[in-house]
């Protein structure tokens, strides 16, 4: 496989990416405003391997990377577009553009507070524990990514704004929290993306875990990525992916599931020759590739392309594990689809695809209080409701109980719900609990 050498795109040097002279006027003028607040990188195998330019306008993958003009309201659009007529300073720009994003819900669904758990009395940094079983570590050094997906509800991490980020430097206190914490079997490396780190940084994160890891009751070690899409030369020609592969290799040696969790939002990133080959380098040390993506406009609102995703997922030996709605949070009114409007189309991909496939799960939204699944549209008593239950619940006794909202073709998140044939869901009084009595302070919306 020939080498490619990583060239990354950002708004600083972006008018180097030759393609874009396919690329409108209008549309370069929105890459610019919109750049300036919603963080934005490109890369070179995206650019010359993923994109259609000649149709670029209604190209997946040119939706997934490059900002769009309908990302921001007409009105934030047009703050940022004087702005930069006008020629204002950085720093009065980046406080334009500051204000802007907080005002795009930056940290959705108790990320910031409610998840985080204690450690010697402190919270710990870049650690969240919101579902008994399973651990989300944030290491510093792997909070980018190859290129950056413009529906990212991570993007906070990729702005210069420190307030705003989430991480950790080092592993230690996760390594203890983890022998005192047996209910714990997942640990689950995440960002931005880990596979962004070179072997020996992500070598020194894991050490610490892996020293006490017969004193921990990890099974099971993930790792959420999106270099097989966006780089997989990472596990083919880079100058670390043997080491890489011998590390995941020594994972799955020691009688632990290794999941690489792949985010592959639509099929024409599985197409490539070097993709496949840095599949099947990773499926031979023995770890398994699980795979997820949100729903979208724009990008794969359509049963066929889900279809496709799943089949050629499970050809290469993936597995098809969550179907995410879009998060509330960034350009989220550009991407986002009705919950009735995903709903169909899940169940109509679903219904093209063998059982093989249908180990994915999902709408799924990741809310306060869970992970929650639209499991069908019926008809009960004569009403239209939405049945739903959770995959995750941050109480795990509510985990696969049935519940209903009332029927709503307009909403597209938890908080738009009601609840059908009562006043409240059935696990609102002891979300309101946990809420008040631990996290007072926490500003954050416990529904979205
Ligand atoms: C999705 C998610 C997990 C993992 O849940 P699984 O059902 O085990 O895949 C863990 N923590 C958080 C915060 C999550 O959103
Ligand atoms: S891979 Fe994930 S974290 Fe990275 S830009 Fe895309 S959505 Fe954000």
């Amino acid at each position: 496989m020939t080498e490619k050498k990583y060239k990354s795109y950002t708004l600083r040097n972006y008018k180097k990416i030759k393609q874009l002279t396919k690329v409108s006027e209008d549309d370069i003028k929105s890459i610019e405003v919109v750049g300036n607040v919603l963080p934005f990188k490109a890369n070179n195998y995206v650019i010359e391997e993923l994109i259609d330019w000649d149709n670029y306008r209604d190209d997946p993958i040119y939706h997934l990377t490059f900002p769009q003009r309908e990302m921001l309201s007409s009105e934030h659009y047009k703050i940022v577009e004087e702005a930069l007529d006008n020629n204002v300073s950085e720093e009065k720009l980046f406080s334009i553009c500051n204000d802007i994003r907080e005002q795009l819900n930056p940290h959705p669904a108790g990320q910031q507070c409610l998840n985080v758990p204690m450690f010697d009395g402190e919270q710990m940094s870049g650690v969240q524990h919101k579902y008994r079983e399973t651990v989300l570590f944030f290491p510093t050094s792997g909070q980018t990514c190859h290129a950056y997906c413009t529906f990212c509800f991570r993007w906070p991490q990729f702005v210069g704004d420190k307030s705003m980020k989430f991480a950790s430097k080092e592993s230690r206190d996760l390594a203890k929290y983890l022998q005192n914490h047996h209910e714990v079997t997942d640990l689950l490396f995440t960002g931005g993306d880990p596979m962004t780190m070179n072997f020996k940084v992500f070598r020194k994160y894991l050490d610490p875990i892996w020293k006490v890891i017969d004193k921990t009751n990890i099974q099971t070690i993930r790792i959420g990525t999106k270099s097989l899409s966006f780089w997989p030369y990472r596990f083919v020609t880079a100058d670390d992916a043997q080491d890489m592969l011998d590390l995941f290799k020594m994972i799955v040696d020691k009688g632990i599931n290794l999941a690489i969790m792949a985010h592959f939002n639509h099929p024409v990133e599985l197409s490539t020759d070097i993709v496949k080959e840095a599949i099947r380098n990773i499926l031979a040390t023995g770890a398994q590739i699980r795979t997820q993506s949100p729903i979208f406009k724009h990008i794969n609102d359509d049963p066929e392309v889900w279809a496709e995703l799943w089949r050629k997922q499970v050809n290469l030996n993936c597995i098809p594990y969550y179907m995410f709605m879009a998060r509330d949070t960034g350009a989220k009114e550009y991407f986002e689809l009705p919950i009735v409007k995903a709903y169909d189309i899940f169940r109509e991909a679903y219904s093209k695809v063998s059982g093989i496939c249908r180990t994915v799960r999902g709408p799924s939204m990741s809310c306060t209080p869970g992970k929650i699944m639209i499991s069908g549209i019926a008809e009960l008593n004569g009403e239209k409701v939405l049945a739903l239950r959770f995959i995750q619940g941050r109480n795990p006794d509510w985990v696969a109980t049935p519940f209903f909202a009332k029927y709503d073709e307009e909403a597209s998140w938890m908080s738009d719900l009601k609840p059908a044939f009562s006043e409240k869901f059935f696990f609102e009084d002891e979300m309101e609990q946990i809420y008040h009595q631990k996290y007072s302070d926490c500003e954050e919306n416990k529904f979205e």
